[in-house]
């Protein structure tokens, strides 16, 4: 499948989208496969499972404690899909592995399994990607019944060991069937001239080849209320955040203050509210909460920070109908999601494989596209708009203190979100015409990620992360 808007923005739970996500949609793989097996009448591997053992690679090992990244693979390996997991249950879950010592491999068989066991490899990187695991089940005489390797490629997609070359090979396959596809920034900017269409146009329309019109806005405002419902659920959270940084979370008293210095709304609060809205969606992942990656977890504050900003800032909004807000959200959600695409498809979205560049970088780009999109950006602006972003986020390392995603995590998204709107400000005021195109920021991105040392790669083996006494 074609990576799409509703790909590049998910439901899941935090902290991270490669640490958590996708290792608990690579448990949940795993589940399904020893449930189906059997059920066309061949031979159970559920009934013949004695044993399970979860081997970690890399990144995976290095920081997934404070990723999360345990507990995610345990709750994928008992069935849970990350899109439908509810906080409430996450806790009740791991409370009773925790205190039982078992669990419910694939939702029916109860094992004697705990975190504990998991088996570490934090130095050794699968030739695929840093983030890997393997999970096997034994029988009771240890002969394997079922084995499987996965790697999370970062904004919680996985792919499977031995078929890299068929999942590109699908990818490229459906891009075909799209009616404009596109790669590069060049073959989008193309493709806007050909049709006289606009970035969000172009998604919209490729979009369109595997759903409904209606179902794509009606996705698209879904993205927004999960946005919403993450801020409201924060601003009620009040005390310190798991993990033992000992880091507090701030949004709930910001808003309280905001709410008696900013009785009316005065425009000259935008960046405090913008600021808000960053920490609340980032301390929310932190805590485990539930989230849309955007297109990652770690920077999952500042596409919703960007997109408040557009729909209560932006100029022309004071007299907006909800009909003209739906509009705002859709196409700002289009234009990001086309950008999204751009850095998937030529570089990462993955901290652990190009640094904070890819992550953060990456949404700020992406917020920077949609907030000129909506503000009446012809395409050349809007692309503009992406690599001013981008640009400066280049060389951003990923050292979080302790593996956690809180610092730089946080405040890192709240700052993003200030560069993509003064990104976006910047290209509006221009002709769309500049000296660096988005593509070549695109390519620089990627060889810097290649050339970062790993210490700066989601290992928290440099940078903050060892310069930062933790406790
Ligand atoms: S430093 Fe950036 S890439 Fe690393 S965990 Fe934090 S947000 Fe993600």
């Amino acid at each position: 499948m074609a990576v799409g808007v509703f790909e590049l923005f998910s439901v899941g739970i935090g902290p991270s989208s490669s640490h958590t996500v996708g290792p608990m949609r690579a448990g949940a793989v795993f589940a399904r496969e020893l449930r189906e097996a059997g059920a066309d009448g061949g031979p159970s591997y559920l009934d013949r499972v004695a044993s399970l053992r979860v081997d970690l690679y890399g990144s995976l090992a290095a920081t997934g404690r404070g990723h999360g990244t345990f507990t995610a693979v345990l709750l994928g390996l008992e069935g849970f899909e990350p899109e439908e997991i509810l906080p409430d249950q996450v806790e009740e879950r791991l409370t009773s592995i925790a205190e039982t010592g078992k669990m419910n491999l694939a939702g029916s068989l109860v094992l004697p399994y705990s975190v504990e066991e998991m088996v570490l490899h934090p130095l050794t990187v699968l030739p695929r990607h840093t983030n890997g695991m393997t999970f096997t089940v034994f029988d009771s005489q240890d002969e394997v019944v079922h084995k499987a390797t996965f790697f999370s490629v970062g904004g919680g997609f996985i792919v499977r060991e031995g078929e890299e070359d068929s999942a590109q090979k699908e990818l490229d396959e459906s891009k075909k069937e799209l009616p404009f596809p596109f790669r590069t920034a060049a073959e989008l900017l193309g493709r806007c001239s050909s049709k006289g269409l606009s970035i969000s146009d172009i998604m919209l329309v490729n979009e369109k080849a595997s759903r409904s019109e209606e179902e794509i806005r009606e996705g698209l405002l879904h993205i927004w209320s999960v946005m919403e419902g993450c801020v409201e659920s924060s601003l009620k959270r009040e005390g310190i955040l798991p993990g033992g940084l000992k880091v507090r979370r701030r949004a709930p008293d910001w808003h309280e203050r905001l709410l008696k210095e900013d009785k009316d709304r005065d425009p000259k609060y935008w960046q405090e509210w913008v600021n808000l809205i960053a920490l609340a969606v980032n301390e929310e992942n932190a805590s485990g909460g539930r989230v849309v990656t955007a297109p990652t977890n770690g920077a999952a504050g500042i596409i919703p920070a960007v997109l408040y900003y557009a729909l209560n800032y932006a100029p022309g909004m004071e007299n907006a109908t909800q009909e003209d807000k739906d509009d705002v959200v859709v196409k700002f959600l289009l234009a990001a999601g086309a950008v999204g695409v751009l850095y998937k498809e030529q570089a990462s979205i993955s901290g652990a494989e190009v640094g904070c560049q890819g992550e953060v970088g990456s949404a700020s780009s992406m917020a920077a596209a949609g907030l000129a999109e909506v503000m009446g950006g012809t395409p050349a602006q809007v692309e503009n708009a992406a690599e001013i972003a981008m640009e400066h986020n280049l060389g951003l390392t990923c050292d979080p203190i302790g593996g956690l995603v809180q610092v730089p995590c946080i405040e890192r998204n709240a700052i993003a979100a200030a560069k993509a709107i003064n990104a976006a400000k910047m290209a509006l005021w221009g002709d769309g015409t500049h000296r660096v195109s988005l593509d070549e920021v695109i390519v620089t991105m990627r060889e810097t990620g290649r050339d970062m040392s790993s210490k700066y790669k989601e290992t928290a083996m440099g940078g903050l992360a060892v310069n930062v006494v933790e406790c």
